[in-house]
């Protein structure tokens, strides 16, 4: 069965106090929710993620994320952090090839395989990031953009690797823009990666992957995008830093 998932990636936002008040609400309101059907993920910067992981282990419907991890292993590669060291303070989650780690970092297909690699053997579940810029969609070349960075980085996975896949399709002309993918947009190119995940690996991979939507979600616009029969969920941005706009995600998720 896909797991219903809304993740919230803070980026480099909130300071450690903001980042403990924020978590707080968050957890206040789950409790508050009967039973949530909802997996809530919440990938702040590296420097918070053992305190908010001791926050949120209780709860067995909250899991932590990093933002990225290191391709190497481990050595003399000062500012980085490991896929281990991530796993070793309780996370589960890694986000690897986000649309700002490859446009500003120059990431490439070969390090996010190298990563991806890293994540598997330190037993973390990589949240995959896909999308075309705005070029690309203008020239129609969005579901080829996408095979093509799914091809690269998914298409060797043993099938038991790609079950511990989150797949994110996140068009990179709606990150932190204001502007939102229609509903229609967002399902054809859900049903459009599932396609691809069914020819890779089959159709009961192609069945349960959980592929999120990402891309200037915000409570206003989240019922008509995660209604759609592909979408299962969210990456969050800037709706993910006040725990209210992203319970409301939840909550909103949860229920339908
Ligand atoms: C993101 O960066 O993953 C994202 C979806 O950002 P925003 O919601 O702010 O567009």
């Amino acid at each position: 069965m896909r797991t219903k998932m809304v993740a919230g990636n803070w980026k480099m936002n909130h300071d450690f106090p903001t980042a403990v008040d924020t978590v707080s609400e968050i957890v206040d309101r789950m409790e508050a929710m009967d039973t949530p059907e909802v997996s809530v993920v919440i990938a702040p910067p590296y420097l918070h993620l053992e305190a908010i992981q001791q926050m949120t282990e209780d709860f067995p419907a909250l899991h932590t994320s990093a933002q990225d991890c290191s391709e190497h292993e481990s050595g003399a590669f000062t500012g980085e952090v490991s896929a281990p060291m991530i796993h070793s303070v309780g996370c589960e989650y890694v986000i690897l090839g986000h649309s700002e780690r490859r446009a500003y970092h120059g990431e490439t297909s070969e390090q996010l395989l190298k990563k991806m690699s890293r994540a598997f053997s330190a037993g973390l579940r990589p949240i995959y990031c896909v999308g075309e810029q705005l070029q690309d969609r203008y020239d129609q070349k969005q579901e080829a953009i996408v095979r093509e960075q799914l091809n690269d980085v998914l298409g060797d996975l043993t099938e038991e690797e790609m079950n511990r896949v989150v797949i994110a399709y996140e068009p990179v002309w709606a990150i932190g823009t204001g502007e939102t993918a229609s509903a229609e947009q967002a399902q054809e190119m859900h049903a459009f990666i599932r396609g691809w995940i069914n020819e890779t690996f089959g159709a009961d991979l192609a069945d349960s992957t959980t592929v999120l939507y990402g891309g200037s979600c915000k409570p206003a616009n989240a019922a008509e995008l995660f209604s759609q029969p592909d979408v299962d969920g969210g990456l969050i941005g800037g709706a993910s830093l006040k725990a209210e706009d992203f319970m409301k995600l939840v909550e909103i998720r949860n229920a339908l």
